[in-house]
């Protein structure tokens, strides 16, 4: 049909018609919200480039996620800052760790929200690399058998499901073979299975102290410009076991969101990550945009890209604004 015959502006007149056929939707339970959990109590230690965020000790993220809860958002995702640091990421795997301990407490205060942990030793090791250093380099096998400990330390402690963020070849299938044997087989695993290595991240790299002290993460991130390879990276996700995968960051890989999402129609994952959200915050504060309508138009195109879910710092904002509609 044509012009004049069809005027597609007819259902733009009015919001109730704008509404009405209206083909993606955003709602609260599309959104994570990532905490990071450092040391102490009572700390609320603001991340300076990324307003509103900050890295809460235990007490105060019990508090944070009883608010998290009452906004409807059904999950978190956890990220530790450890007291200290070693070559092996011993704290990632402590029964005494931030996360585990945050686990345990916010099991028992918030029984009804969903805890993700982030399975990684960046924030652990004190060369801030993803893994075991042998010779020079991020050892791949050896760095396995830690991340299995971890995410069993996380499902000991409280964790509702694990998600490995590291890029090593394998480690979902060596996650999952460790919690079907011990018992947590009704763990699920959401894989950061096309996790490239981005410049946007490095807000995060502040929030979490996780700079790597020395070369990149390129060695086993994945090289922007790569999407076909991407897709054989969530194809192994899956073959290994992974139950959600995700796509990170978000904004700039949008096509590869729609691309996974066509091709395997799993639940799928986007993270809008630190530079996205420290970009939107940062032009909002110079009165450049206008920051709600700018987050939300984000956060509904990572929608119309494929993401079933969107782990973003804007969760709580969001979840306000979609309360209000
Ligand atoms: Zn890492």
């Amino acid at each position: 049909m044509e012009f004049p015959t069809y005027r597609p502006r007819r259902l733009r007149k009015t919001e109730t018609l704008r509404r009405m056929v209206r083909e993606t939707r955003l709602s609260v339970d599309n959104l994570i919200m990532p905490l990071f959990v450092v040391p102490g109590t009572g700390v609320s230690q603001p991340v300076k480039s990324m307003p509103g965020v900050a890295q809460l000790s235990v007490d105060r993220a019990v508090e944070e996620c009883k608010a998290i809860h009452d906004l409807g958002i059904p999950g978190v995702i956890f990220f530790g800052i450890p007291e200290s640091k070693d070559s092996v990421g011993s704290h990632a795997y402590s029964e005494r760790g931030v996360v585990q301990k945050a686990l345990q407490a916010i099991k028992k205060a918030v029984p009804g929200l969903l805890l993700i942990t982030d399975v990684c030793l960046c924030e652990y090791t004190d060369h801030g690399h993803c893994g075991v250093i042998v010779e020079g380099d991020v050892d791949n096998d050896s760095t396995l058998d830690l991340l299995i400990k971890e995410a069993l330390s996380h499902a000991r402690a409280g964790a509702d499901m694990v998600a490995p963020s590291d890029m090593m070849d394998g480690r979902v299938g060596a996650i999952r073979d460790a919690l079907d044997e011990e018992g947590f087989d009704q763990i699920p695993i959401m894989a950061y299975a096309a996790k490239f290595a981005s410049a946007f991240y490095g807000h995060f790299r502040e929030a979490a102290q996780s700079a790597p002290q020395f070369g990149d993460r390129r060695s086993y991130q994945m090289d922007p410009p790569n999407a076909v390879e991407a897709l054989r990276e969530v194809e192994l996700d899956i073959g290994e076991g992974a139950d959600i995968v995700m796509v990170k960051p978000a904004l700039p890989y949008l096509d590869l969101i729609w691309r996974v999402k066509q091709e395997f129609g799993y639940p799928t994952a986007a993270y809008n990550v630190s530079g996205e959200y420290a970009m939107i915050k940062a032009a909002a504060q110079n009165g450049w945009i206008d920051e709600e309508r700018v987050m939300m138009e984000t956060l509904i195109a990572i929608r119309r890209a494929g993401a079933d879910l969107i782990l973003t710092y804007f969760a709580k904002d969001a979840a306000r604004v979609l309360a209000r509609r």
